[in-house]
C-alpha cells in the first residue's frame, strides 16, 4: 500500500512536472513573436527568393520583385516595417503554424486545402499553372498527352499537386521552379508545370534557353494570396492597405513596372 501511494505520489509529482513546463513553452512560444511584432511594427515575412518576378535575389544583395514591392507598400499603409526572411517554399507554412514568422509573400495560390491551416488576404494577383516543354516539341500540349511522361515540378506546390494527377506520369520534384527548369532544358524530362507568369519570365528573359509554353490555354485559374497564421489579428491590417493600396493607384503602378501592363481587375475573395 505504502509503496502504491508512493508510486502515486511520484507519477502524481512528474505529471505535474510535465505540465508545467509544457505550459511555459507554450507560453514562450506563442507569446514571443507576437509581442515582439506588436511593440515594434515589424512584420516578418517569409518568402522563398526564387521565383522571379514575383521574388528574387537582387544583383546587389536583398530582394526584388512585384511581391516585395507589394509587400513594402502593404506595411507602409498599414504602419508596418516589413522585415523579410527568405524560407523553402515547403517550410513557410509550417514557419507560420508555429509562429517564427507573422506573413509570408511567395506567389502562393489561395487554396482550400491550405486555408484549414492558414489565412489568406484577398487576392492580390490572378494567376494560373502552364506546362513547359523544349522548343522542338509538338506532341505535348495538354494534360491528358502527359500521361506516362517525366514531368518536373516544385516540391509543394499547386503545380506538383495537379502533376501528381496525369496518370502514370513519373514526377520528380525540385526545391525551386528555376531548377525544375533547368532539367527541363537539359532534357530530363519532358515538362514542367508551374506557374504561367514565372515560366513566361524566365523564358522571355532569356533565364533559361529551348523553351516554351505548351499551349497558350492555362490549365487552373489562381489566385495568391498573403498567408498568416490561423486568424492572425494582422489579416485585417494586411486587407485594409491592400485595399487602400488597389484603389489609390499604388497597385497599378506596382503591376506596371513587373507586368508592364494594367491589372486586371481582383475578385474580393478567391472561388476555391
Ligand atoms: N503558386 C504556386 C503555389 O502556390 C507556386 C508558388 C511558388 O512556387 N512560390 O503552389
Amino acid at each position: 500500500m505504502i509503496r502504491l501511494s508512493r508510486f502515486r505520489f511520484l507519477r502524481q509529482f512528474l505529471l505535474g512536472v510535465l505540465s508545467l513546463v509544457c505550459v511555459l513553452t507554450f507560453a514562450a512560444c506563442g507569446s514571443t513573436p507576437s509581442a515582439d511584432s506588436g511593440a515594434s511594427n515589424v512584420l516578418k515575412v517569409a518568402t522563398e527568393p526564387a521565383f522571379p518576378p514575383f521574388e528574387s535575389q537582387a544583383a546587389g544583395g536583398g530582394l526584388e520583385g512585384f511581391d516585395i514591392d507589394l509587400m513594402n507598400a502593404i506595411g507602409e499603409a498599414a504602419g508596418l516595417t516589413i522585415e523579410f526572411e527568405s524560407l523553402p517554399f515547403d517550410g513557410i507554412i509550417p514557419a507560420l503554424q508555429a509562429g517564427t514568422v507573422d506573413a509570408a509573400i511567395s506567389a502562393m495560390t489561395i487554396t482550400a486545402e491550405r486555408s484549414q491551416t492558414v489565412s489568406f488576404s484577398r487576392p492580390y494577383f490572378k494567376a494560373g499553372l502552364a506546362i513547359a516543354v523544349r522548343e522542338n516539341e509538338t506532341g505535348l500540349t495538354s494534360l491528358d498527352s502527359l500521361k506516362g511522361k517525366r514531368i518536373a515540378v516544385q516540391i509543394g506546390t499547386t503545380g506538383a499537386e495537379t502533376a501528381k494527377q496525369v496518370e502514370g506520369a513519373q514526377v520528380r520534384t525540385f526545391d525551386s521552379a528555376p531548377l525544375a527548369l533547368q532539367e527541363l532544358a537539359n532534357g530530363n524530362v519532358d515538362a514542367v508545370i508551374n506557374d504561367a507568369p514565372v515560366t513566361l519570365y524566365a523564358i522571355n528573359s532569356g533565364n533559361i534557353a529551348g523553351l516554351k509554353v505548351a499551349d497558350d490555354q492555362l490549365l487552373t485559374e489562381e489566385f495568391y494570396g498573403i498567408a498568416l497564421p490561423k486568424d492572425s489579428p494582422n489579416v485585417e491590417k494586411v486587407n485594409t492597405a491592400l485595399g487602400t493600396i488597389i484603389s489609390n493607384g499604388k497597385y497599378a503602378e506596382i503591376y506596371k513596372k513587373w507586368f508592364n501592363a494594367a491589372p486586371p481587375t481582383l475578385p474580393e475573395a478567391a472561388p476555391l
